[in-house]
């Protein structure tokens, strides 16, 4: 069971990597052709459906060239479709029982909108090539609930923007109904779940609901005197669609998980990690373990570390704790997708910069060191994971480790102008696995 247990815990962070084509903003300020400009010269190139090889050495470094092997990289003519492809399996998931994340990661301009939710006016089926992973997502998930008894399953979406960390709610609507930013707090509750006291959470009964509450979120953020930020590449959005299982499957889905939570509690953090239990983790690495291996190049549809058919949930210690065996019988399965667009990473000179600026930058800065630690705990398997450090981590700590599946889709820009983000984006993707 242990044994199990640690290699659904190695195979539940996976970490893509999406180059996009060269645009005019790779050109250089003022610049509006494409070619001919030094910086717009692609330096990131996929070179493989896992590899992505960087020339470094226009960036004074002594190595040339310098390789990142990641779950798959998407070339720059990969359309939205085929991105998807990749992504789809964590929705079935979603329905299994397990907690799911899918965020991208990159610096402002690398394409991590365009990946999470593509062109804005996306609603007509001639768009629909155009559209990101969170209203794709949305399809899929009203796609498999209809496949499901009727009238079982029910989602509920909010959306929150994290910005200078402070949460806001961005579905409340102010006494007259009009939609505003709210602010709100991130607890933890006493099962352990990360939670959001007073969050609005709207009912959708269709793909095109959740498209709807999307739009105007998105225009909220562009024109509400009440944000005080006018820039959405400052500020981390996320958007949470939960799941509220009550079929037959669900119910008996929700008692297993919850006996194999309960058993997996009872082995407390010290037994968890005696000498045995390491060596079975060190006995297993990646390696030796087709499992745990980076993708291979053939990557089948039916990926192991996603597959819909594996063994569901067994939790750490520190994961969420169930309620009382006696209580569990009527309780539904409920399960959250968590699709994050984050604040772009790139590094903001401070010198110079005072007041408001600064604290932005800082505050940027301090949320995305605090998800690479979480990351990086994570994947090194230790038994403290500092979610609470920042009110980024904190609101995804149900979706990031335990049993939860988290995908990274980094992005990157291929020019010359922008390789010491891309650099340090592929870094820190590395550092996750
Ligand atoms: P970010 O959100 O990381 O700041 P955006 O998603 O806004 O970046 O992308 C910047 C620009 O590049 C946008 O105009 C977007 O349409 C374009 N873009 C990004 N990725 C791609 C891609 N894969 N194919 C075509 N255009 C893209
Ligand atoms: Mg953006």
């Amino acid at each position: 069971l242990l044994h199990n247990a640690l290699i659904e815990l190695r195979g539940n962070i996976r970490v893509h990597c999406r180059v996009r084509p060269v645009l005019p903003l790779d050109g250089g300020q003022g610049t509006s052709s494409v070619s001919g400009s030094p910086w717009s010269q692609e330096v990131v190139q996929a070179i493989s459906d896992d590899t992505v090889l960087v020339n470094c050495a226009k960036a004074g470094s002594p190595i040339m060239n310098k390789m990142f092997e990641f779950e798959r990289v998407h070339a720059p003519e990969d359309s939205q479709d085929a991105v998807f492809e990749e992504v789809k399996p964590l929705l079935t998931s979603l329905l299994d029982g397990y907690n799911v994340c899918i965020m991208a990661y990159g610096q402002t301009g690398s394409g991590k909108t365009h990946t999470m939710i593509g062109s804005q006016d996306s609603s007509g089926p001639e768009q629909e090539n155009m559209q990101g992973i969170i209203p794709k997502a949305a399809a899929e998930l009203f796609r498999l609930i209809s496949e499901q008894p009727e009238g079982t399953h029910t989602v509920e979406v909010s959306v929150v923007e994290v910005y200078n960390n402070e949460v806001l709610d961005l579905l409340a609507k102010d006494e007259e109904g009009a939609a505003v930013g709210m602010k709100r707090d991130v607890i933890t509750t006493s099962t352990g779940t990360s939670e959001v006291p007073c969050l609005t959470h709207e009912l959708v009964q269709s793909p095109a609901d959740v498209l709807c509450l999307l739009s105007a979120v998105l225009r909220l953020r562009a024109q509400s005197p009440t944000l005080i930020h006018t820039d959405s590449s400052r500020s981390h959005l996320i958007v949470t669609l939960t799941v509220t299982s009550r079929s037959p499957n669900a119910l008996a889905l929700a008692r297993r998980l919850q006996r194999v939570r309960q058993d997996t509690q009872r082995v407390s953090h010290r037994e968890w990690w005696s000498p045995r239990c390491q060596r079975a983790a060190s006995s297993r690495r990646p390696a030796e373990d087709h499992t745990l291996s980076p993708a291979s190049k053939r990557r089948p549809a039916g990926d192991r570390a996603y597959s819909p058919t594996s063994s569901p949930c067994l939790s750490p210690c520190h994961s969420p704790c169930p309620s009382p065996r006696s209580s569990i019988s009527q309780t539904p399965l409920r399960t959250k997708l968590q699709l994050v667009d984050l604040a772009g990473s790139e590094c903001v000179g401070v010198s110079g910069v005072t007041g408001a600026a600064l604290w932005e930058s800082s505050c940027i800065n301090r949320s995305l060191s605090a998800l690479s630690d979480v990351l990086g705990a994570l994947a090194e398997q230790r038994p403290h994971v500092p979610y609470r450090n920042s009110k980024l981590t904190h609101l995804l700590q149900d979706s990031i480790g335990g049993d939860a599946k988290l995908l990274v889709m980094l992005c990157v820009s291929p020019a010359q102008r922008f390789l010491s983000d891309s650099l340090q984006t592929l870094g820190f993707g590395s550092r996750a696995r």
